[in-house]
Protein backbone atom coordinates (compact mmCIF):
# COMPACT_ATOMS: atom_id res chain seq x y z
CA UNK A 1 0.00 0.00 0.00
CA UNK A 2 1.35 3.40 -0.86
CA UNK A 3 1.61 5.39 2.67
CA UNK A 4 -0.07 8.51 2.43
CA UNK A 5 -0.02 10.62 6.10
CA UNK A 6 -2.93 13.26 6.69
CA UNK A 7 -1.23 16.24 8.55
CA UNK A 8 -4.06 17.83 10.55
CA UNK A 9 -2.83 21.60 10.96
CA UNK A 10 -5.24 23.47 13.31
CA UNK A 11 -3.91 26.90 13.43
CA UNK A 12 -5.20 30.35 14.70
CA UNK A 13 -7.23 31.64 12.05
CA UNK A 14 -8.02 28.57 9.94
CA UNK A 15 -8.48 24.61 9.98
CA UNK A 16 -6.00 23.07 7.48
CA UNK A 17 -5.02 19.38 6.31
CA UNK A 18 -3.21 18.17 3.89
CA UNK A 19 -2.36 14.89 2.52
CA UNK A 20 1.58 14.03 1.95
CA UNK A 21 2.83 10.67 -0.03
CA UNK A 22 6.36 9.50 1.29
CA UNK A 23 8.20 11.78 -0.67
CA UNK A 24 6.58 14.79 1.25
CA UNK A 25 4.81 15.68 -1.51
CA UNK A 26 1.69 17.57 -0.77
CA UNK A 27 -0.97 15.75 -2.77
CA UNK A 28 -4.36 17.00 -1.18
CA UNK A 29 -5.29 20.20 0.62
CA UNK A 30 -8.42 21.33 2.32
CA UNK A 31 -8.78 24.97 4.30
CA UNK A 32 -11.27 26.21 6.23
CA UNK A 33 -11.54 29.64 8.36
CA UNK A 34 -13.40 29.77 11.79
CA UNK A 35 -14.59 32.70 13.62
CA UNK A 36 -12.68 34.83 15.88
CA UNK A 37 -14.54 36.13 18.62
CA UNK A 38 -13.19 39.46 20.80
CA UNK A 39 -16.03 39.58 23.35
CA UNK A 40 -13.80 42.47 25.04
CA UNK A 41 -10.38 45.19 24.79
CA UNK A 42 -7.88 42.24 24.46
CA UNK A 43 -9.59 39.60 24.77
CA UNK A 44 -9.73 36.68 22.10
CA UNK A 45 -11.82 33.28 21.89
CA UNK A 46 -12.77 30.43 19.31
CA UNK A 47 -15.98 27.90 19.10
CA UNK A 48 -14.51 24.72 20.14
CA UNK A 49 -16.72 22.93 18.21
CA UNK A 50 -16.50 24.76 15.15
CA UNK A 51 -12.82 24.14 15.56
CA UNK A 52 -13.46 20.57 15.19
CA UNK A 53 -16.31 21.01 12.54
CA UNK A 54 -13.87 23.22 10.36
CA UNK A 55 -11.23 20.60 10.59
CA UNK A 56 -13.87 18.01 10.27
CA UNK A 57 -14.33 19.73 6.42
CA UNK A 58 -11.18 20.41 5.73
CA UNK A 59 -9.64 16.75 6.16
CA UNK A 60 -12.74 15.90 4.10
CA UNK A 61 -11.43 18.42 1.30
CA UNK A 62 -8.12 17.10 1.76
CA UNK A 63 -9.03 13.67 1.09
CA UNK A 64 -10.99 14.37 -1.81
CA UNK A 65 -8.34 16.35 -3.42
CA UNK A 66 -6.03 13.61 -3.26
CA UNK A 67 -8.47 11.12 -4.42
CA UNK A 68 -7.76 8.92 -1.27
CA UNK A 69 -10.71 7.70 1.27
CA UNK A 70 -9.90 7.65 5.03
CA UNK A 71 -9.16 4.13 5.00
CA UNK A 72 -6.02 4.96 2.83
CA UNK A 73 -4.36 6.60 5.33
CA UNK A 74 -1.49 5.48 6.87
CA UNK A 75 -1.32 7.73 9.87
CA UNK A 76 -2.05 11.13 11.07
CA UNK A 77 -0.14 14.04 12.51
CA UNK A 78 -1.62 16.72 14.48
CA UNK A 79 -0.10 20.35 14.96
CA UNK A 80 -1.78 23.04 16.59
CA UNK A 81 -2.09 26.35 17.63
CA UNK A 82 -0.18 26.13 20.91
CA UNK A 83 -1.32 27.47 24.50
CA UNK A 84 -4.89 28.19 23.61
CA UNK A 85 -7.00 26.34 26.53
CA UNK A 86 -10.63 24.53 26.10
CA UNK A 87 -12.42 23.32 29.00
CA UNK A 88 -15.15 20.81 28.52
CA UNK A 89 -17.06 18.00 30.32
CA UNK A 90 -15.22 14.55 30.68
CA UNK A 91 -18.64 13.18 30.58
CA UNK A 92 -20.71 14.75 27.54
CA UNK A 93 -17.76 16.14 25.53
CA UNK A 94 -18.89 19.58 25.80
CA UNK A 95 -17.10 22.57 26.44
CA UNK A 96 -17.91 24.51 29.44
CA UNK A 97 -16.71 27.61 28.03
CA UNK A 98 -15.00 28.86 24.45
CA UNK A 99 -11.17 28.14 23.66
CA UNK A 100 -9.26 31.25 25.26
CA UNK A 101 -6.89 31.78 22.32
CA UNK A 102 -3.27 32.45 22.76
CA UNK A 103 -3.50 36.01 21.77
CA UNK A 104 -6.42 36.68 24.38
CA UNK A 105 -4.56 39.20 27.26
CA UNK A 106 -7.70 39.15 29.81
CA UNK A 107 -5.38 37.37 32.16
CA UNK A 108 -2.33 40.16 32.12
CA UNK A 109 -3.15 42.00 35.31
CA UNK A 110 -3.56 38.73 37.39
CA UNK A 111 0.19 37.30 35.82
CA UNK A 112 1.89 41.13 37.10
CA UNK A 113 0.89 40.09 40.48
CA UNK A 114 2.98 37.04 40.58
CA UNK A 115 5.86 37.72 43.55
CA UNK A 116 9.51 37.20 42.31
CA UNK A 117 9.70 33.79 44.13
CA UNK A 118 7.01 32.85 42.25
CA UNK A 119 8.01 34.04 38.51
CA UNK A 120 11.39 32.59 39.57
CA UNK A 121 9.81 28.87 40.49
CA UNK A 122 7.75 28.93 37.20
CA UNK A 123 10.80 29.51 35.06
CA UNK A 124 12.64 27.04 36.56
CA UNK A 125 10.69 24.57 36.57
CA UNK A 126 8.94 25.63 32.99
CA UNK A 127 11.31 27.37 30.94
CA UNK A 128 8.59 30.06 30.22
CA UNK A 129 8.09 33.59 31.64
CA UNK A 130 5.08 34.32 33.61
CA UNK A 131 2.96 35.74 31.01
CA UNK A 132 -0.69 36.03 29.78
CA UNK A 133 0.58 33.77 26.82
CA UNK A 134 -0.13 30.66 28.40
CA UNK A 135 -2.52 28.18 29.65
CA UNK A 136 -2.72 28.34 33.21
CA UNK A 137 -3.48 31.61 34.15
CA UNK A 138 -6.61 31.12 30.94
CA UNK A 139 -7.51 27.51 32.77
CA UNK A 140 -7.67 28.92 36.41
CA UNK A 141 -9.87 32.15 34.32
CA UNK A 142 -12.45 29.77 33.58
CA UNK A 143 -12.75 27.67 36.40
CA UNK A 144 -13.54 30.60 38.54
CA UNK A 145 -15.96 32.11 36.16
CA UNK A 146 -17.85 29.47 34.82
CA UNK A 147 -20.34 28.90 37.61
CA UNK A 148 -19.60 25.62 39.60
CA UNK A 149 -16.48 24.85 37.45
CA UNK A 150 -14.15 24.58 39.87
CA UNK A 151 -15.63 22.43 41.86
CA UNK A 152 -16.21 20.41 39.02
CA UNK A 153 -13.21 20.11 38.02
CA UNK A 154 -11.95 18.94 41.76
CA UNK A 155 -14.78 16.46 41.77
CA UNK A 156 -12.78 14.76 38.48
CA UNK A 157 -15.51 15.99 36.34
CA UNK A 158 -13.67 18.48 33.69
CA UNK A 159 -10.80 17.78 31.22
CA UNK A 160 -8.41 20.17 30.00
CA UNK A 161 -6.62 20.40 26.73
CA UNK A 162 -4.68 22.48 24.07
CA UNK A 163 -6.31 21.96 20.24
CA UNK A 164 -4.47 18.71 19.83
CA UNK A 165 -6.20 16.99 22.77
CA UNK A 166 -9.55 18.61 21.84
CA UNK A 167 -9.11 17.17 18.17
CA UNK A 168 -7.68 14.03 19.81
CA UNK A 169 -10.38 13.63 22.07
CA UNK A 170 -13.01 14.24 19.38
CA UNK A 171 -11.12 11.99 16.63
CA UNK A 172 -10.57 9.26 19.34
CA UNK A 173 -14.81 9.39 20.24
CA UNK A 174 -13.89 10.67 23.37
CA UNK A 175 -11.55 7.61 24.28
CA UNK A 176 -8.54 9.37 24.60
CA UNK A 177 -7.31 12.24 26.72
CA UNK A 178 -3.62 12.97 25.97
CA UNK A 179 -1.22 16.16 24.76
CA UNK A 180 2.34 15.46 23.21
CA UNK A 181 5.21 17.08 25.75
CA UNK A 182 5.83 19.82 23.31
CA UNK A 183 2.53 21.18 23.89
CA UNK A 184 2.92 20.66 27.46
CA UNK A 185 5.78 22.52 27.73
CA UNK A 186 3.42 25.43 27.05
CA UNK A 187 0.98 25.53 29.85
CA UNK A 188 3.35 26.79 32.21
CA UNK A 189 2.42 23.82 34.66
CA UNK A 190 4.61 20.79 33.12
CA UNK A 191 8.28 20.52 34.79
CA UNK A 192 10.81 20.78 31.12
CA UNK A 193 13.36 18.90 33.46
CA UNK A 194 11.47 15.39 34.64
CA UNK A 195 8.49 15.26 32.32
CA UNK A 196 5.96 15.55 34.60
CA UNK A 197 2.93 18.01 35.26
CA UNK A 198 4.09 19.98 38.95
CA UNK A 199 1.63 19.41 41.74
CA UNK A 200 3.11 22.92 43.11
CA UNK A 201 2.52 24.99 40.23
CA UNK A 202 -0.85 22.87 39.87
CA UNK A 203 -1.44 24.58 43.10
CA UNK A 204 -0.26 27.79 42.55
CA UNK A 205 -2.97 28.69 39.81
CA UNK A 206 -5.37 26.81 41.59
CA UNK A 207 -5.72 24.03 39.45
CA UNK A 208 -6.38 20.17 39.96
CA UNK A 209 -4.52 18.02 38.96
CA UNK A 210 -6.41 15.60 37.81
CA UNK A 211 -7.99 18.36 34.74
CA UNK A 212 -4.45 17.70 32.86
CA UNK A 213 -4.36 15.41 29.90
CA UNK A 214 -1.51 12.21 30.02
CA UNK A 215 1.52 13.56 28.05
CA UNK A 216 2.81 11.32 25.69
CA UNK A 217 5.97 11.12 23.21
CA UNK A 218 5.59 13.65 20.11
CA UNK A 219 6.18 10.30 17.76
CA UNK A 220 4.79 6.92 17.65
CA UNK A 221 1.27 5.00 18.17
CA UNK A 222 -0.60 7.24 20.08
CA UNK A 223 -3.89 6.64 19.61
CA UNK A 224 -6.33 5.50 17.22
CA UNK A 225 -9.24 7.16 15.34
CA UNK A 226 -12.56 5.96 15.76
CA UNK A 227 -14.31 3.86 12.94
CA UNK A 228 -17.76 5.95 13.64
CA UNK A 229 -15.59 9.53 13.52
CA UNK A 230 -13.31 9.16 10.91
CA UNK A 231 -14.52 6.21 8.66
CA UNK A 232 -11.61 3.79 9.54
CA UNK A 233 -9.25 3.18 12.82
CA UNK A 234 -6.37 4.87 11.88
CA UNK A 235 -3.13 5.83 14.31
CA UNK A 236 -2.55 8.63 15.16
CA UNK A 237 1.25 8.98 15.39
CA UNK A 238 2.74 12.36 15.47
CA UNK A 239 1.62 15.48 17.95
CA UNK A 240 3.62 18.82 17.94
CA UNK A 241 2.91 22.49 19.06
CA UNK A 242 2.72 24.40 15.97
CA UNK A 243 6.27 25.72 16.21
CA UNK A 244 7.84 22.80 17.33
CA UNK A 245 6.27 21.07 14.54
CA UNK A 246 7.65 23.87 12.21
CA UNK A 247 11.26 23.31 13.77
CA UNK A 248 10.72 19.73 12.72
CA UNK A 249 9.50 20.21 9.38
CA UNK A 250 12.84 22.45 8.94
CA UNK A 251 14.79 19.46 9.64
CA UNK A 252 16.54 21.63 12.49
CA UNK A 253 17.44 18.13 14.11
CA UNK A 254 20.68 19.30 15.68
CA UNK A 255 22.05 22.07 18.08
CA UNK A 256 21.88 25.60 17.06
CA UNK A 257 19.74 25.23 14.00
CA UNK A 258 17.37 27.25 13.97
CA UNK A 259 14.10 28.49 12.14
CA UNK A 260 11.77 31.71 11.98
CA UNK A 261 8.27 31.30 10.93
CA UNK A 262 6.13 34.64 10.11
CA UNK A 263 2.68 34.07 10.16
CA UNK A 264 0.55 36.26 12.33
CA UNK A 265 3.03 36.61 14.96
CA UNK A 266 6.55 35.55 14.31
CA UNK A 267 7.73 32.56 15.91
CA UNK A 268 11.74 31.90 16.24
CA UNK A 269 13.21 28.41 17.77
CA UNK A 270 16.65 27.13 17.91
CA UNK A 271 17.52 23.69 18.94
CA UNK A 272 19.39 23.35 21.88
CA UNK A 273 19.78 19.51 21.51
CA UNK A 274 19.47 17.89 24.94
CA UNK A 275 19.85 20.82 26.96
CA UNK A 276 17.98 23.27 28.74
CA UNK A 277 19.59 26.64 28.23
CA UNK A 278 18.51 28.84 30.90
CA UNK A 279 17.98 32.04 29.34
CA UNK A 280 19.28 35.82 30.15
CA UNK A 281 17.86 37.63 27.12
CA UNK A 282 14.11 36.81 28.15
CA UNK A 283 13.18 33.86 25.69
CA UNK A 284 11.53 30.37 26.79
CA UNK A 285 13.07 27.10 27.30
CA UNK A 286 10.96 24.91 25.53
CA UNK A 287 10.46 21.05 25.06
CA UNK A 288 11.02 20.86 20.83
CA UNK A 289 9.76 17.49 21.15
CA UNK A 290 9.91 14.10 22.99
CA UNK A 291 10.93 11.05 20.97
CA UNK A 292 11.18 7.42 22.74
CA UNK A 293 10.95 9.57 26.27
CA UNK A 294 13.88 11.71 25.24
CA UNK A 295 12.82 14.62 25.14
CA UNK A 296 14.60 17.47 22.90
CA UNK A 297 14.87 21.54 23.99
CA UNK A 298 14.63 24.35 22.16
CA UNK A 299 15.02 28.38 22.58
CA UNK A 300 11.90 30.22 22.01
CA UNK A 301 11.36 34.02 21.11
CA UNK A 302 7.67 34.84 19.40
CA UNK A 303 6.42 38.13 18.41
CA UNK A 304 3.08 38.45 18.85
CA UNK A 305 2.10 40.85 15.82
CA UNK A 306 3.94 40.20 12.31
CA UNK A 307 1.47 39.11 9.70
CA UNK A 308 -1.44 40.55 11.40
CA UNK A 309 0.35 43.70 10.77
CA UNK A 310 0.14 43.18 6.98
CA UNK A 311 -4.03 41.91 7.71
CA UNK A 312 -4.27 45.61 9.82
CA UNK A 313 -3.05 47.72 6.88
CA UNK A 314 -5.72 45.65 4.86
CA UNK A 315 -8.80 45.56 6.60
CA UNK A 316 -8.03 48.05 9.56
CA UNK A 317 -6.39 50.63 7.06
CA UNK A 318 -7.77 49.35 3.49
CA UNK A 319 -4.53 49.83 1.90
CA UNK A 320 -4.65 47.07 -0.33
CA UNK A 321 -6.79 44.15 -1.13
CA UNK A 322 -4.66 41.03 -0.29
CA UNK A 323 -1.89 40.64 1.67
CA UNK A 324 0.72 39.73 -0.42
CA UNK A 325 0.22 43.02 -2.07
CA UNK A 326 2.07 45.14 0.41
CA UNK A 327 4.95 44.35 -1.39
CA UNK A 328 4.55 46.11 -4.61
CA UNK A 329 3.20 48.84 -2.64
CA UNK A 330 6.18 49.20 0.02
CA UNK A 331 8.53 48.72 -3.27
CA UNK A 332 6.69 52.02 -4.91
CA UNK A 333 9.23 54.27 -2.33
CA UNK A 334 11.46 51.46 -1.52
CA UNK A 335 11.92 53.00 1.61
CA UNK A 336 10.39 54.16 5.50
CA UNK A 337 10.98 57.40 4.02
CA UNK A 338 12.07 57.78 8.04
CA UNK A 339 9.33 56.35 9.66
CA UNK A 340 9.37 53.90 12.15
CA UNK A 341 6.30 51.70 13.37
CA UNK A 342 6.25 49.78 16.37
CA UNK A 343 3.99 46.66 16.37
CA UNK A 344 2.99 46.40 19.54
CA UNK A 345 -0.96 46.02 18.06
CA UNK A 346 -1.38 43.08 21.44
CA UNK A 347 1.74 44.23 23.40
CA UNK A 348 4.90 43.10 23.05
CA UNK A 349 6.46 39.85 23.49
CA UNK A 350 9.92 38.90 23.52
CA UNK A 351 12.73 39.48 24.60
CA UNK A 352 10.18 43.20 25.55
CA UNK A 353 7.92 41.53 27.42
CA UNK A 354 5.07 44.09 28.02
CA UNK A 355 1.55 43.53 28.31
CA UNK A 356 0.63 46.89 28.33
CA UNK A 357 2.73 48.02 25.21
CA UNK A 358 0.61 49.49 22.39
CA UNK A 359 1.54 49.84 18.53
CA UNK A 360 2.96 53.33 17.14
CA UNK A 361 3.75 54.89 14.16
CA UNK A 362 6.30 57.61 14.81
CA UNK A 363 8.32 60.36 12.65
CA UNK A 364 5.77 60.91 9.82
CA UNK A 365 6.57 64.02 8.03
CA UNK A 366 3.91 65.82 5.43
CA UNK A 367 5.40 63.66 2.95
CA UNK A 368 4.71 60.14 4.59
CA UNK A 369 2.60 58.33 2.06
CA UNK A 370 0.63 54.58 2.56
CA UNK A 371 4.27 52.99 0.59
CA UNK A 372 6.18 54.61 3.50
CA UNK A 373 4.23 52.91 6.09
CA UNK A 374 4.16 49.73 4.30
CA UNK A 375 7.88 49.22 3.96
CA UNK A 376 7.94 50.63 7.67
CA UNK A 377 5.76 47.65 8.32
CA UNK A 378 8.05 45.02 6.27
CA UNK A 379 10.65 46.47 8.38
CA UNK A 380 8.77 46.31 11.58
CA UNK A 381 8.34 42.61 10.99
CA UNK A 382 11.90 41.87 10.36
CA UNK A 383 13.33 44.06 13.36
CA UNK A 384 11.17 42.45 15.65
CA UNK A 385 11.92 39.32 14.75
CA UNK A 386 16.17 40.94 14.80
CA UNK A 387 15.49 41.52 18.49
CA UNK A 388 14.44 37.86 19.34
CA UNK A 389 17.24 35.86 16.84
CA UNK A 390 19.99 38.18 18.51
CA UNK A 391 19.24 37.45 21.92
CA UNK A 392 19.14 33.92 21.55
CA UNK A 393 22.35 33.78 19.93
CA UNK A 394 23.57 35.99 23.06
CA UNK A 395 22.48 32.91 25.10
CA UNK A 396 23.82 30.42 22.86
CA UNK A 397 27.17 31.95 22.72
CA UNK A 398 27.72 32.19 19.45
CA UNK A 399 26.00 34.34 16.22
CA UNK A 400 23.34 32.30 14.54
CA UNK A 401 25.06 30.39 10.91
CA UNK A 402 21.62 31.08 9.09
CA UNK A 403 18.12 30.90 9.43
CA UNK A 404 15.70 28.65 7.92
CA UNK A 405 12.10 30.57 7.25
CA UNK A 406 8.65 29.51 6.42
CA UNK A 407 5.34 30.89 7.19
CA UNK A 408 2.86 32.88 5.23
CA UNK A 409 4.82 36.16 5.11
CA UNK A 410 7.83 34.13 4.54
CA UNK A 411 7.24 33.97 0.56
CA UNK A 412 7.67 38.20 0.74
CA UNK A 413 11.25 38.29 -1.14
CA UNK A 414 11.64 42.22 -0.02
CA UNK A 415 11.08 41.04 3.52
CA UNK A 416 13.09 38.26 3.62
CA UNK A 417 16.37 40.38 2.43
CA UNK A 418 15.91 43.11 5.40
CA UNK A 419 16.11 40.50 7.74
CA UNK A 420 19.32 38.55 5.84
CA UNK A 421 20.37 42.40 5.77
CA UNK A 422 19.56 43.39 9.26
CA UNK A 423 20.94 40.06 10.97
CA UNK A 424 23.83 39.75 8.24
CA UNK A 425 23.62 36.17 7.68
CA UNK A 426 21.56 33.88 5.15
CA UNK A 427 18.19 33.42 5.83
CA UNK A 428 17.01 30.05 3.66
CA UNK A 429 13.96 29.50 2.74
CA UNK A 430 12.76 26.03 1.32
CA UNK A 431 10.93 24.84 -1.46
CA UNK A 432 8.27 23.42 0.83
CA UNK A 433 6.94 26.43 3.14
CA UNK A 434 4.38 24.39 4.68
CA UNK A 435 6.94 23.19 7.33
CA UNK A 436 4.14 23.18 10.09
CA UNK A 437 2.16 20.50 8.41
CA UNK A 438 5.56 18.81 7.24
CA UNK A 439 6.49 18.37 10.67
CA UNK A 440 3.64 16.97 11.63
CA UNK A 441 3.68 14.59 8.93
CA UNK A 442 7.34 13.70 9.34
CA UNK A 443 6.66 13.21 12.82
CA UNK A 444 3.59 10.79 11.95
CA UNK A 445 5.59 9.20 9.33
CA UNK A 446 8.04 8.69 11.84
CA UNK A 447 6.11 7.15 13.96
CA UNK A 448 4.76 4.21 12.13
CA UNK A 449 8.35 3.48 10.48
CA UNK A 450 7.61 4.99 7.15
CA UNK A 451 10.95 6.42 7.74
CA UNK A 452 13.16 5.04 9.96
CA UNK A 453 15.12 7.61 11.50
CA UNK A 454 15.79 11.40 11.86
CA UNK A 455 18.75 10.44 9.70
CA UNK A 456 16.51 9.69 6.77
CA UNK A 457 14.27 12.60 6.79
CA UNK A 458 17.83 14.89 6.24
CA UNK A 459 17.39 13.74 2.55
CA UNK A 460 14.34 15.21 2.40
CA UNK A 461 15.72 19.06 2.03
CA UNK A 462 15.08 20.78 -0.87
CA UNK A 463 16.08 25.09 -0.62
CA UNK A 464 13.92 27.50 -2.40
CA UNK A 465 16.00 30.75 -2.04
CA UNK A 466 18.58 31.89 -0.51
CA UNK A 467 19.26 35.63 0.70
CA UNK A 468 22.36 36.63 1.74
CA UNK A 469 23.34 40.04 3.49
CA UNK A 470 24.44 43.02 1.58
CA UNK A 471 26.37 45.46 3.77
CA UNK A 472 24.87 48.38 4.56
CA UNK A 473 24.61 50.68 7.84
CA UNK A 474 21.43 50.33 10.00
CA UNK A 475 23.01 51.74 12.52
CA UNK A 476 19.93 54.66 12.86
CA UNK A 477 17.01 52.06 11.56
CA UNK A 478 18.29 50.59 15.07
CA UNK A 479 18.58 53.50 16.96
CA UNK A 480 15.39 54.73 16.26
CA UNK A 481 13.59 51.35 16.26
CA UNK A 482 14.76 51.28 20.31
CA UNK A 483 13.58 54.57 20.59
CA UNK A 484 10.18 53.24 19.83
CA UNK A 485 9.91 50.27 21.64
CA UNK A 486 10.72 52.31 24.62
CA UNK A 487 8.34 55.35 24.32
CA UNK A 488 5.41 52.46 23.89
CA UNK A 489 5.75 50.24 27.03
CA UNK A 490 3.38 50.54 29.29
CA UNK A 491 0.86 52.64 26.97
CA UNK A 492 -2.61 51.18 28.38
CA UNK A 493 -3.50 51.48 31.71
CA UNK A 494 -3.64 48.17 33.54
CA UNK A 495 -7.29 47.44 35.00
CA UNK A 496 -9.01 47.39 31.30
CA UNK A 497 -8.88 43.79 31.01
CA UNK A 498 -11.31 42.36 32.70
P1 LIG B 1 -1.09 31.70 10.47
O1 LIG B 1 -0.68 30.26 10.33
O2 LIG B 1 -0.56 32.38 11.70
O3 LIG B 1 -2.57 31.93 10.30
P2 LIG B 1 0.14 32.08 7.83
O4 LIG B 1 1.46 31.40 7.89
O5 LIG B 1 -0.94 31.45 7.03
O6 LIG B 1 -0.38 32.50 9.27
O7 LIG B 1 0.44 33.52 7.22
C1 LIG B 1 -0.58 34.44 7.08
C2 LIG B 1 -0.09 35.81 7.53
O8 LIG B 1 0.95 36.25 6.66
C3 LIG B 1 -1.19 36.83 7.49
O9 LIG B 1 -1.13 37.59 8.67
C4 LIG B 1 -0.85 37.70 6.27
O10 LIG B 1 -1.21 39.04 6.49
C5 LIG B 1 0.63 37.54 6.13
N1 LIG B 1 1.08 37.52 4.72
C6 LIG B 1 0.69 36.67 3.74
N2 LIG B 1 1.34 36.94 2.59
C7 LIG B 1 2.19 37.97 2.85
C8 LIG B 1 3.15 38.70 2.08
N3 LIG B 1 3.40 38.39 0.81
N4 LIG B 1 3.83 39.68 2.71
C9 LIG B 1 3.62 39.96 4.00
N5 LIG B 1 2.72 39.32 4.77
C10 LIG B 1 2.02 38.34 4.21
Amino acid sequence: MVPYILAIDAGTTSSRAIVFDKDTKKIGLGQFEFSQYFPKNSWVEHDPNEIWASQQKAISSALKAAKINSNEVSAIGITNQRETTIVWDRRSGEPIYNAIVWQDRRTSDYCSSFSEASINQVAKKTGLIVDAYFSASKIRWILQHVEGAQDRAIRGELCFGTVDSWLIHKLTGGSKHITDASNASRTMLYNIHSGTWDKRLCDLFNIPISILPEVVNSSGYLASTDQEVFGAKIPISGIAGDQQSALFGQLCFSSGEAKNTYGTGCFAMTNTGNHIVVSSNKMLSTVAWQLNGIRTYALEGSVYVAGSLIQWLRDGLGFFDHSADVEQLALKEGTSGGITIVPALTGLGAPHWDSYARGAIMGITRGTNTSHIAYASLEAIALSTADVLEAMAKDLGQPLKSIRVDGGASTNDTLMQIQSDLLNCPVIRPLETESTALGAALLAGLGIGIWKSIGELKDLAVIDQKFSPKNGSFASLRNQWNKGIQSTKGWAEPGNYE
